[in-house]
């Protein structure tokens, strides 16, 4: 059985990215190290009210080198444009996982459809870091349909789970990864128990967006982080209520963090490259 490491509780910090997004950092202090990787950020945007406008809300134009984002969304839409020419909207339940590699240039605004109407934005943004070797590749994208993502039914009617990426029970999730990497979106009947296994060796944690949960003994509430140890295979979930979480498991990519805003490299003089190659156009552009 894995073991807890540490549950880190709800934070009730948040800051806005641009006008769009409301977030709170869920990894906290444990953003950009080790002992998460192959995981660096995770961003939460709680259920929010957007009121109709005709305005555009959202960041706009920014760089990235280095790693990849994932977008999920699970309420609410997400329209998104690139320096690649990559164009799309992140619906409810989609999954777009982007990787910045070499560079890219995107804009990341509440869609003009959802902002007609009004209505709850609740999206989850996670940095997934690159191999060194992979740093450098040409950037890449995967919009991920929610329809193309694998649901599988778990065992004793307990409740159903989203092969996003990785591998469970043989299934293969929907998103290709450059090191391996588990993101399944589960949700837990009321009373129900869950047994997930993480391959040993892996760093694996679990967000609970909805409801609670015990594990090892521990409870994680709505909005906790509850981080296994790499020892073990396996994870039981209890489910006193109804619960939704998102499991992050991966192999720890054992390279140098050094990151700066929106670029994560192995070194000081990487990122000022990246910074260099940005300013002079060497990134790309946005296209129209
Ligand atoms: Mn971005």
């Amino acid at each position: 059985m894995k073991k807890i490491k540490e549950i880190l509780t709800a934070t009730t910090r948040s800051h806005w990215v641009g006008d769009g997004f409301n977030v709170r950092p869920v990894f906290a202090h444990l953003a950009f190290t080790l002992d998460i990787s192959p995981f660096l950020m995770f961003d939460y945007a709680a259920p929010r009210e957007f009121e109709a406008t005709d305005q555009k809300r959202g960041v706009g134009p920014h760089p990235h080198r280095g790693f990849e984002t994932v977008t999920i969304a699970y309420q609410g839409e997400i329209e998104h444009g690139d320096s690649v020419g990559n164009r799309g909207v992140i619906g409810v339940g989609d999954v777009q996982w982007m990787t910045a590699a070499s560079g890219i240039i995107h804009e990341e605004f509440l869609s003009h459809e959802f902002l007609k109407k009004g209505g709850t934005l609740e999206m989850v943004q996670l940095w997934v870091n690159l191999p060194a070797k992979d740093k450098m590749l040409a950037p890449k994208y995967q919009p991920i349909l929610s329809q193309e993502i694998p649901v599988v039914e778990l065992p004793d009617n307990s409740g159903s789970l989203r092969v996003i990426a990785g591998n469970y029970a043989g299934i293969q999730g929907a998103a290709t990864t450059f090191s391996p990497v588990d993101l399944w979106d589960i949700k837990i009947k009321a009373g129900k128990t869950v047994e997930l296994n993480v391959p040993a060796g892996h760093n694996a944690m679990l967000f609970v967006r909805r409801g609670s949960i015990s594990l090892d003994g521990n409870k994680a509430g709505t909005g906790d982080l509850a981080m296994l140890e790499r020892e073990g295979l396996t994870i039981s979930l209890q489910a006193s209520e109804k619960a939704s979480v998102l499991l992050m498991g991966g192999e720890p990519i054992n390279e140098p963090i050094v990151a700066s805003g929106p670029f994560v490299m192995n070194t000081e003089q990487e990122i000022r490259q990246a910074m260099m190659d940005y300013q002079s156009g060497n990134m790309g552009r946005m296209q129209a």
